[in-house]
């Protein structure tokens, strides 16, 4: 598909228009950024991996009746999705302490939260996503309280399948970041989950060893990034489980 309208290029992804009114096309890239794009590397094989398993999460999310952007994948580095408009929040729902919660709060990491915690950080890279109030999403505009309520409830049910998803493969859920968009529908907004679910935007650890199996890989230089995703792959059945990095990933359709 040459030539198609770029519509807006991130640092993971990139939108293209869709074949119909009312869809994108998201492109999967090999790229990989931590600390605000402050550190970099492209890692082969990561954009096909992120693609299947948003695939199979978002896949799953309909399933148990979740409403969400899917549509189909398309190839191995493309999926059809539904255009949403984005709500500028990134949605970050936490069972147990890591990474900025535990420097804030002074909480080693790997402690049990007393129940979800949801978090709202403003999308903003020139300012780094800060941690916001729902009074700051109210006084700002950013999202309706109807809306709020909506998130978080949408947020904990994405929470309870995850962590199902991933228990099921002797993963633990420490964390992961979602967007939500709206959709209109006949003059109605609805809310769904947007732009992926992928190793990128979850904590995952093993649960015997405490192995980390998500994007820390690389933000904390604990070795090859795409094994660890290949591996996330290969315990969720997305992959063959006699594939391995070296031998490049072989996708099943
Ligand atoms: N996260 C993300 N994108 C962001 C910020 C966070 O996907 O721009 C995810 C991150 O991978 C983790 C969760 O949200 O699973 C919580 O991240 P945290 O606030 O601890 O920030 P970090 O330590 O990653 O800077």
């Amino acid at each position: 598909m040459a030539r198609r309208k770029k519509i807006y290029e991130g640092k993971a992804k990139i939108l293209y228009e869709g074949p119909e009114p009312g869809t994108f096309v998201q492109y999967f890239k090999d790229d990989a950024t931590a600390f605000n794009a402050q550190k970099k590397a492209t890692i082969d094989g990561k954009g096909v991996l992120n693609n299947r398993l948003s695939e199979f999460f978002m896949k799953g999310l309909t399933q148990v009746g979740i409403p969400n952007h899917f549509i189909k994948r398309i190839n191995m580095r493309e999926q059809l999705i539904r255009s949403v408009e984005i709500i500028p929040l990134e949605v970050i729902v936490r069972n147990f302490a890591a990474g900025s919660i535990s420097t804030r709060l002074g909480l080693a990491e790997g402690t049990p939260l007393p129940r979800p915690i949801v978090e709202f950080c403003y999308k903003d890279d020139k300012l780094g996503d800060p941690l916001v109030s729902e009074e700051h999403i109210i006084a700002f505009g950013w999202a309706a309280q109807q809306d709020l309520d909506d998130m978080v409830a949408l947020a904990l049910r994405v929470n309870d399948f995850l962590s199902g998803c991933f228990l099921a493969v002797g993963i633990k859920l420490v964390d992961f970041k979602i967007e939500i968009g709206r959709i209109w529908e006949n003059d109605f907004p609805r809310l769904v989950v947007a732009d992926e679910i992928s190793p990128d935007s979850c904590r995952l650890w093993d649960i015997e060893s405490g192995q980390k199996l998500d994007k820390d890989v690389f933000r904390r230089d604990l070795g090859d990034l795409a094994d660890a995703y290949t591996e996330v792959a290969r315990r969720l059945g997305v992959l063959p489980s006699n594939v391995t990095h070296a031998a490049k990933p072989t996708l099943i359709n």
